[in-house]
C-alpha cells in the first residue's frame, strides 16, 4: 500500500492518490492527512539509522527534516528535495524560566533556530517538494506572517516562484520584509482574508498554482519533525507535557500526529499530554473545548493580540486538533497579553528570547501550574515557535514602558529593561555601576 491521501472526517474516511491536487476531501470538505504503511525497519533500526545520519554531510542527511523521512514517506524520489538544513533546533534547559512557571525544571525545543526564524521551515520543505514532485512552477498562500517568509525562502531556493496574497492595509513588515527578501511576488487586495483565500483558490485551480497554505497536508508532516527529533534529543524519553502555542492548530495537529505514529510503530510506549495555549482575545480552540458542542467551532469576530501568530479567528486545522488533544489527555487554556509580555521578558533573561506567540507557553505553564492542572515535578518541554528578531518593536516597546494592546490598554514593563542615559563621566557613571 502506497502513500496516500485521507479525509480526516470519521465518517468520510475517503482515500485518494497522495499526487491529487486537492487540499480539502473532494467528497465531504473534510481536512486531508498523508497516511503510510508502518515502515519497514523495526523501532530500534530507525533510532540508530537517524542517528547514524548526524555524521554525514549530505544535506538531506543533515536536514533536520529529511534525517526522518522515514515517517514521512510521501515521496517516491528525493533527489529534487530543496533543504536548507532546517530543523537541527535545540533543546535548551531553562532553570530561571521552570522557577518562574512554578516547575522544578522546563526545556525549551527552540525552532526560531531555523533558517527563516520560525517551525515554518519544518514543514514548508515538505510542502515545497511535495509542488516540485507535481511540476508545478508557483506556489502561493495568504499570510504576512512566517509562513510567507518561509515559504519565499523555500520556493526561490527550489527556482519556484512565491506568491504571497495579502488584506490591503493589514501589513506586519519585519516578517513580510523576508518575504520581499526572499524574492517573493506580493500582491495586496482590496479584500478580507477570507474573500483573498478563495479567490486564491479559484486562481490556483486556474493558473496551475500550488497552495500553501496552513491546510496543505504535506506541511504538517514536516512538522511532525520537530517531535521525532524532541525525542530522538531526549533518548526517546517521553516527557509528561509537551506545551505550545495554538493559532491555526498545525502544529496542534503535526505534533499529536507524530506522537500517535510513534506509538503505533513502537518507537515510544506513551502519549505526552498536549498542552495548547492561545491568547485570550483570539481563542475560539480554549472554547470549543469548554463547550458541550464539539461538532463545530465558533469563529473569533475580531482576534485581538500583540501576538500576532496566533492572532487567528477560525483556525483551519481545529477538527485535527481536538482530535489530538483529547487523544492525548491534553489540555488548551488562555493567557492574557500581560502574561504573555511578562513571560517573553523571562526567556529574554534566560538568554534565549523568542517572539510573542512564543511565549504564551511558558505563561500558559505558570497558570496551570497555580491551578494544578500541572505537576510541578512534571517533566514539560515547551516549544519556542519563533526567533526572538521577529518582532523587536515588542521588546523595545515592553522594555521601555510603552507597549500597548490594540485597545491602547498599557503593558506594565514588569520585567522592564530600559537603556539608560549617563553623562560622559567617568566617576558618575563608575559611582552609578556601584563600583
Ligand atoms: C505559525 C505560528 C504559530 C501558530 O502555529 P499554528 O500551527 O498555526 O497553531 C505560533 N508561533 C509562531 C511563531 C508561528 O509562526
Ligand atoms: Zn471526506
Amino acid at each position: 500500500m502506497p502513500a496516500e491521501l485521507a479525509c480526516f472526517e470519521q465518517r468520510c474516511h475517503a482515500r485518494f492518490p497522495i499526487t491529487e491536487v486537492i487540499y480539502n476531501c473532494p467528497s465531504c470538505g473534510g481536512l486531508l492527512e498523508a497516511v503510510y504503511p508502518a515502515p519497514e525497519q523495526s523501532a530500534a533500526e530507525l533510532k540508530g539509522l537517524w542517528r547514524n545520519r548526524r555524521t554525514s554531510n549530505a544535506p538531506l542527511e543533515q536536514s533536520g527534516v529529511w534525517r526522518y523521512r522515514e515517517f514521512l514517506p510521501f515521496l517516491t524520489d528525493y533527489t529534487q528535495v530543496v533543504t536548507l538544513r532546517e530543523g537541527n533546533t535545540p533543546l535548551l534547559d531553562a532553570p530561571r524560566a521552570a522557577w518562574y512557571g512554578g516547575l522544578d525544571r522546563l526545556a525549551f525545543k527552540h525552532q526560531g533556530f531555523n533558517p527563516t526564524g520560525s517551525f515554518k521551515d519544518n514543514g514548508m520543505t515538505c510542502g515545497v517538494a511535495q509542488a516540485l514532485r507535481l511540476g508545478m512552477s508557483r506556489v502561493a498562500c495568504v499570510s504576512t506572517g512566517n509562513t510567507s517568509a518561509s515559504m519565499a525562502a523555500y520556493a526561490s531556493a527550489a527556482g519556484l516562484q512565491p506568491l504571497i496574497f495579502l488584506p490591503h492595509g493589514n501589513i506586519s513588515f519585519g516578517k513580510l520584509a523576508q518575504a520581499l527578501e526572499y524574492g517573493a511576488r506580493t500582491l495586496q487586495v482590496d479584500a478580507n482574508f477570507d474573500q483573498i483565500l478563495a479567490l486564491v483558490r479559484q486562481l490556483a485551480d486556474r493558473l496551475g498554482i500550488y497552495l500553501l497554505n496552513s491546510i496543505n497536508p504535506f506541511r504538517i508532516e514536516g512538522q511532525k519533525t520537530i517531535m521525532l527529533e524532541l525525542m530522538d534529543q531526549r533518548e526517546w524519553q517521553v516527557p509528561d507535557w509537551v506545551v505550545l502555542p495554538g493559532g491555526n492548530l498545525g502544529n496542534t495537529s503535526a505534533f499529536g500526529k507524530a506522537f500517535r505514529e510513534m506509538k503505533e510503530w513502537g518507537l515510544i510506549d506513551r502519549l505526552p499530554r498536549l498542552a495548547v495555549i492561545q491568547a485570550a482575545g483570539a481563542a475560539p480552540f480554549y472554547d470549543l473545548m469548554r463547550s458541550q458542542d464539539h461538532s463545530r467551532l465558533i469563529p473569533v469576530e475580531h482576534p485581538q493580540t500583540l501576538a500576532t501568530a496566533i492572532k487567528i479567528g477560525d483556525p483551519v486545522s481545529w477538527p485535527k486538533a481536538l482530535y489530538e488533544v483529547t487523544a492525548s489527555g491534553g489540555v488548551v487554556e488562555t493567557v492574557t497579553e500581560q502574561e504573555i509580555a511578562d513571560a517573553k521578558a523571562v526567556i529574554g533573561q534566560c538568554g534565549i528570547g523568542c517572539e510573542p506567540a512564543s511565549a504564551a507557553t511558558l505563561a500558559g505553564i505558570r497558570k496551570l501550574v497555580a491551578s494544578g492542572d500541572m505537576a510541578s515535578s512534571a517533566d514539560v518541554v515547551a516549544v519556542l515557535t519563533g526567533n526572538t528578531l521577529k518582532d523587536s518593536d515588542y521588546s523595545y516597546q515592553y522594555h521601555t514602558g510603552v507597549l500597548k494592546t490594540a485597545n491602547g490598554t498599557q503593558i506594565a514593563p514588569n520585567l522592564g529593561n530600559k537603556p539608560v542615559l549617563v553623562p560622559y563621566d567617568l566617576s558618575r557613571i563608575a559611582t552609578f555601576l556601584g563600583t
